[in-house]
């Protein structure tokens, strides 16, 4: 009845709004409404992430699962009708496999301990048996460490209530830090509830210095509890494995030409997930969105001004490797692209726009999201941060957008075994595919951008205004993209 009751609501907005003039846009209401009335009913994104979690699961970057994903995506664009969608490959290195890892403690007591390790971190050359120190909060990557963590597994606990960029920057910090100071391993307490893990590649890629652990909270709390009473020894086995040489991987592009395609609007998502689960939320579902959104638009046969490019990217979670590879293999053709709308922060309910600090296109923006206002999605958010593939187009001055969502408990689920289909509201993928589909719609239909390419000099500035500034030369160290 849920569903029922919100299409009704929509409908009847935009019959309301439909009726009111909006100079700012080209977009055709009829159309609008035509595209959030069949995007709340298909069903279709719902149908591909099962099918997708089901037979594929988690997709690790130059994964076998990757490519098996990479390959689901085309047919289904071909299937549509999208003639001309195709792979654009590139190359990382080095790839990674996920070995098992094991650790237990052996004195004082016997006890096995849950772990597991950060990705694109190496193992450890066998089992060792290693002693516990504990640095608690106090390792923030500059700070001097204790003479104790050599040898040591390191026990740290980096707070979450940092930015995820201030967050992923620590750490690595933090670990290059303590592989310089001869510890063994880090071993970061989860911060989720239920003895639950928390691994990640992000700014680990392309090699961690040392072994680098997730432990749970309560595994943590055990060992510092031991440390009180005297020394701690754990026997620890991690066999990850890094390969030799390049490894191939694809994004996937797909076109709906506009009638004027001398200007773009993207519309993207990563497609390749972290391994713990099936990487529902992050981010099978949005990938469907936007697979989803395309294939309304093609169905309806709708002639956008402008062409809307649907993109979906691997290797987001290594460090935007997808979106990165797409800059450089699109650098001639930046200019064209009016808008990159980015969905990568779950399938909760949209609630607007982020603008990455980029207050000179709120005006415009605040216009287009005006006939999203009964689904509550119409806000425009100027914080920003390094969250997704957006950052990839956020330094070259492109305007890059992404979606923003209610946080729910995405904090909880991301990148733990409960990110599964199973967890996934399909209405809310529905609502998902028509804030999408409308989005990519009206950005492409306006006369005007809404707002310009920033210079190299520009992007400095709004780098230095978001204080994104330090990890932007960690996460590009040596590489300039500007
Ligand atoms: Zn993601």
């Amino acid at each position: 009845m849920r569903h029922c009751a919100l299409l009704l609501v929509t409908v009847f907005f935009f019959g309301y709004a439909f009726g009111q003039s909006n100079s700012s846009s080209a977009a055709s209401q009829d159309e609008l409404a035509r595209i959030v009335g069949y995007s709340m009913l298909s069903g279709g994104a719902s149908d591909f992430l099962e099918s997708l979690t089901d037979r594929i699961g988690g997709r690790i970057t130059g994964s076998p699962e990757s490519r098996e994903t990479a390959e689901l995506i085309l047919k289904a664009l071909k299937d549509a009708g999208f003639n001309t969608a195709h792979f654009e490959s590139y190359e990382f290195s080095p790839g990674w496999t996920h070995g098992p890892a094991t650790a237990e403690v052996i004195s004082p007591v016997h006890r096995t301990l849950i772990i597991g390790s950060y990705g694109w971190a190496p193992g450890t050359n066998g089992p060792i048996e290693i002693p516990v120190e504990d640095i608690g909060a106090s390792g923030d990557g500059h700070s001097p460490l204790p003479d104790r963590v050599r040898g040591a597994a390191v026990l740290v606990t980096l707070p979450s209530s940092m930015t995820s960029s201030l967050y992923v920057g620590t750490r690595m910090l933090l670990a290059q830090q303590l592989a310089r100071a001869g510890a063994a391993a880090m071993f970061i307490v989860s911060d989720k509830p239920d003895r639950m893990l928390y691994t990640s590649a992000f700014l680990i890629y392309p090699r961690g210095p040392l072994p680098i652990i997730s432990i749970p909270n309560e595994d943590a709390s055990f060992l510092r509890r031991l440390l009180t009473h005297g020394p701690v020894k754990i026997h620890l086995d991690v066999q990850n494995s890094f390969t030799k040489g390049p490894v191939p991987e694809r994004n996937v592009v797909a076109d709906l030409p506009g009638s004027d395609p001398s200007e773009m609007v993207l519309l993207t998502a990563h497609f390749d997930s972290w391994d713990a689960a099936q990487g529902a939320n992050d981010n099978g579902g949005e990938m469907a969105t936007v697979l989803e959104a395309a294939r309304i638009l093609k169905q309806l046969k709708i002639q956008p001004k402008h062409t809307i490019r649907f993109v979906f990217f691997s290797g987001e979670e290594q460090s935007d490797l997808g979106s990165r590879a797409y800059v450089q293999q699109h650098k001639q053709e930046l200019d064209q692209i009016r808008a990159m709308i980015n969905t990568d922060a779950g399938i909760q309910a949209p609630l607007g726009l982020k603008l990455y600090g980029r207050k000179d296109l709120e005006p415009a923006t605040k216009k287009l999201l005006e006939p999203l206002a009964a689904l509550n999605a119409s806000r425009v958010f100027l914080d920003a941060d390094f969250d997704s593939d957006e950052e990839s187009f956020m330094v070259v001055g492109v305007p890059a957008y992404s979606l923003a969502v209610e946080p729910a408990d995405y904090h909880v689920r991301h990148h733990t075994v409960v990110d599964t289909f199973e967890r996934i509201e399909p209405r809310m993928l529905a609502l998902h595919t028509a804030v999408l589909a409308a989005l990519g719609y009206t950005f492409a239909s306006t006369d005007e951008r809404p707002g310009k390419r920033l210079s190299p000099t520009d992007v400095k500035e709004l780098l230095r205004r978001t204080n994104l500034e330090s990890l932007y030369e960690l996460d590009y160290s040596g590489e300039k993209p500007y």
